[in-house]
């Protein structure tokens, strides 16, 4: 039965229509849900990144590819740099992660901080002036980007940058549902990732000196006793204690006394390599960890130590100075055995290197002795 009026070629013509828009609605529908999955997968992805360097690399090598942007790049609010401090010491090279900014304070970021309101994402075309801190190396025909508040119970903690060569993929009109969810999970994967490195950092350093500690020497240890056999290296091994340190605590006070540790490390770790491993093994004493030294290279290194810390007194907080020494034991690595337990040859080297030290406090203190 045809209404009144339409011939059957306006029906064909508006079947064919139709068809070809339920064709279109379908494609998008399919597309939507493939972006979606995708999405998802990221989403997964970085919820369960178990390092900061992990977590940040998935962000720059995954998200430009899902959802097709040019450029991704990340800013963290960083105050006293302590971030990027830890992540440092807990071995990130950010050589490596060339999008990867931080910066002191949240104005930085550029968003609309007015205090009643949440800053929002900013979408638009791409200013080389206004951008330029967020997009360091931007690819040569960038045309628009979208800078995403990170926010964590209402604080900002970043910004997530996404550039595209495409002039209308962000504009001011589009929604920010889309990026703000996107924002929101980065924002709480970024949090908990740096508060789980810096537990690991807490449990691995003293916080008095911020050398490492005796946990972190013991893993160490075993890790590059197992290269040095691989590869051959040689490894040495110091063992540093203050002399007459109660007799320092006696004069200048237990505070004085904080401030010789902390002074002494600050010296010992000027002599060493990039590579050294210095750790507060106890009260008043240190061990180092010497990659690819001998026991004549480090018993040099040991020398420059104690004559560092002899040769100018320490000025304490308190406007006062005392004039300390340190005696030093040298050990190096002679087992090589590959089927020796690591941990009872770690245990060696050290109790070597302490033998050593214990015939330098012998000697009258203030020396260094290299074990024979
Ligand atoms: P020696 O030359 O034989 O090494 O003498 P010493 O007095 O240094 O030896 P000893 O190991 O008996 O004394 C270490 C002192 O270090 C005892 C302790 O009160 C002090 N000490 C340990 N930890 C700390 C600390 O964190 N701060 C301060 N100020 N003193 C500490
Ligand atoms: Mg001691
Ligand atoms: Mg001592």
């Amino acid at each position: 039965m045809h209404e009144p009026g339409i011939s059957s070629r306006e029906l064909m013509a508006e079947n064919e229509t139709l068809r070809a828009r339920m064709a279109y609605l379908l494609e998008q529908a399919e597309r939507n849900h493939e972006i979606m999955c995708r999405h998802q997968a990221f989403d997964l992805q970085i919820v369960g990144a178990s390092s900061f360097p992990d977590l940040v690399g998935t962000i720059f090598s995954t998200l430009p590819v899902i959802s097709d942007l040019d450029i991704v790049t990340l800013s963290l609010i960083d105050q006293n740099a302590d971030i990027y401090t830890v992540m440092h010491r807990l071995g990130v090279d950010f050589e490596t992660l060339p999008n990867l900014m931080f910066c002191e304070h949240a104005v930085e970021l550029g968003f609309d901080m007015a205090p009643e309101r949440q800053p929002r994402p900013t979408l638009g075309p791409y200013a080389p002036g206004r951008h330029r801190a967020m997009f360091p190396q931007p690819p040569a025909d960038l045309r628009s980007v979208a800078l995403v508040p990170l926010l964590r119970n209402k604080r900002l903690i970043g910004s997530l940058n996404l550039g595209s060569v495409d002039a209308s993929r962000f504009t001011p009109a589009l929604g920010t549902d889309f990026v703000e969810h996107m924002g929101s999970i980065i924002a709480i994967c970024l949090e908990n990732v740096i508060s789980n490195e810096m537990l690991k950092y807490i449990g691995l350093t003293d916080s008095l000196t911020g050398a490492y500690n005796r946990r972190y020497m013991d893993r160490r240890l075993a890790e590059e006793i197992a290269r040095a056999r691989r590869q051959g290296y040689r490894l040495s091994c110091m063992y540093i204690d203050i002399d007459h340190f109660k007799r320092v605590n006696d004069t200048v006070g237990h505070q004085g006394g904080d401030d010789v540790l902390r002074e002494v490390c600050t010296r010992i770790k000027a002599e060493l390599r990039m590579s050294d491993t210095l750790c507060r093994f106890g009260g008043e004493e240190f061990v180092v960890l010497l990659i690819d030294a001998d026991l004549e290279n480090a018993s040099i290194v040991a020398n420059r130590i104690r004559t560092s810390v002899a040769g100018l007194p320490v000025d304490l907080s308190t406007g006062e100075q005392v004039a300390v020494t340190v005696s030093i034991g040298v050990a190096a690595l002679t087992d090589f055995e590959r089927d020796h337990a690591i941990e009872g040859v770690a245990q060696e080297l050290i109790a070597s290197a302490d033998a050593a030290l214990y015939q330098a406090k012998a000697a009258g203190r203030n020396q260094v002795v290299t074990a024979a």
